[in-house]
């Protein structure tokens, strides 16, 4: 059964907790905080009916779609709330297009109230900001995929996103093709845990209850600009931490590989064949483009199958201005669409280390940055607030 699965193999999509027909499979985190599947009791509880094993993406070839012969573009959304949006707002397009033109239900990663993420499901235009911008940390799917197929079954069209592994946890679990069913996987290159973000969130701020937002992706609330990486706490006070991924330690661990799940080092998924039928990602060869937003992040939008031409053809492109993209370039540059991230042979000892540093020792962990970053990072929080305001003024006038 389920435990027969290596703990290196597992992604922790909890497809087979949610299969389990006697409940009596729960997902646990391990010392580094990544979740596992674990038996209740004893065996004799188990009635062995193999289940869990049909549902597990590490116990079964994954099908993915040749999006290598696929439609591929560089792709800027053309709604303005792909401000909040961690590249081009692919995301944002598609689940505007589902929720407004479909009636659907979209299903994607937001922070809840203890700033934990996990699968929710969203059915208005107003919710989609919950689920906008990359959360750079193992969402927690919960019992997302039973709610996935109660609402297929009432046959209202869904949109499901998420990492490749949870979009495959979701196909096994289904076990059949809804054609009122979109799936979008992410390019991803590996999930650190929510047990070692929470310890990142403690460590910096006194009062996790004060916290009104969090995120890891922003782009400037006046320029239209290229989305930067950089670890920003809102509090509810108004009162803003922002960390760029140099001086950052969750940012430091994660952009050099040490943090994620070791299933990560060794993903099917980083190919470009595809488990979505739509893949989103950042455009990482946008500036081979230079007549196309220049200045503004791009996504790529993969279209890897019949049903996703269908759906972009039938008004899903309408939310987009989009260009051709050179797909073998945009691999040479988004290594994730060809190989997974190798693991550091030091990856062990270091989050190790790392969990059992004082608070102290923990701020000292990353090298401080410069002056010079110091006072352009500040500056840039700074000036596009005073410019909005400016703007307002003269408006008023
Ligand atoms: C852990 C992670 C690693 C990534 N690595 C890469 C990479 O190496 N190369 C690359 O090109 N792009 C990567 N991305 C994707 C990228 O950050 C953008 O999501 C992508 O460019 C789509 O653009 P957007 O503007 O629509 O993004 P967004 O506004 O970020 O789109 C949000 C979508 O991402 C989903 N999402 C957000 N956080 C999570 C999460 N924790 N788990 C599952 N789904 C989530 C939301 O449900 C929503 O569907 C990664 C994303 C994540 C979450």
């Amino acid at each position: 059964m389920i435990d027969q699965i290596e703990k290196e193999n597992c992604f922790g999509c909890g497809a087979c907790s949610q299969a389990c027909p006697k409940g009596i499979i729960s997902m646990n985190p391990d010392f580094e905080g990544f979740l596992y599947p674990e038996i209740a009791n004893n065996e004799d509880v188990c009635i062995q009916c193999g289940k869990c094993l049909k549902v597990c993406t590490a116990a079964n070839k994954p099908l993915l779609y040749e999006s290598a012969k696929g439609i591929h573009y560089n792709s800027l959304c053309k709604l303005s709330s792909r401000q909040k949006s961690a590249s081009g707002g692919a995301f944002l397009g598609l689940a505007t297009y589902v929720i407004k033109e479909l009636k659907g239900v979209v299903f994607g990663a937001a922070f809840d109230q203890d700033q934990i993420v996990r699968h929710i499901s969203v059915n208005n235009i107003k919710d989609l900001v919950k689920l906008q911008n990359s959360k750079y940390v193992q969402s927690e799917i919960g019992n997302t995929y039973k709610e996935v197929e109660q609402v297929l079954k009432r046959r209202s069209n869904v949109l499901f996103s998420g990492t490749p592994c949870q979009i495959s946890g979701l196909k096994l679990y289904l076990r059949k093709d809804y054609c009122n069913l979109i799936t979008v996987d992410i390019v991803c290159h590996g999930v650190p845990s929510s047990k070692l973000l929470d310890y990142h969130i403690k460590n910096i701020v006194n009062n996790k209850e004060n916290i009104k937002n969090i995120s890891f992706r922003r782009k400037h609330s006046f320029f239209p600009s290229v989305s930067s990486f950089l670890f920003s706490i809102k509090k509810k006070r108004g009162i803003q931490l922002a960390r760029n991924y140099h001086q950052d330690q969750y940012f430091h661990l994660f952009l050099l590989g040490l943090s994620f799940r070791y299933a990560c080092y060794s993903c099917p998924f980083a190919q470009i064949n595809r488990i979505g039928d739509f893949t989103i990602g950042d455009c990482d060869s946008r500036r081979e483009y230079p007549g196309f937003h220049l200045n503004e992040s791009t996504s790529i939008i993969l279209i890897n199958n019949k049903k996703a031409q269908d759906i972009w053809n039938g008004g899903a492109n309408k939310y987009f201005e989009y260009i051709p993209l050179d797909i073998e370039r945009e691999q040479q540059c988004n290594k994730q669409l060809s190989i997974p991230s190798s693991k550091p042979v030091d990856r062990d000892s270091i989050l190790k280390k790392v969990f059992s540093m004082s608070k102290l020792d923990y701020l000292r962990y990353v090298p401080q940055q410069s002056i010079m970053d110091y006072f352009k990072l500040r500056i840039s929080l700074i000036i596009p607030p005073i410019f909005k305001h400016v703007i307002l003024i003269f408006k008023r006038k």
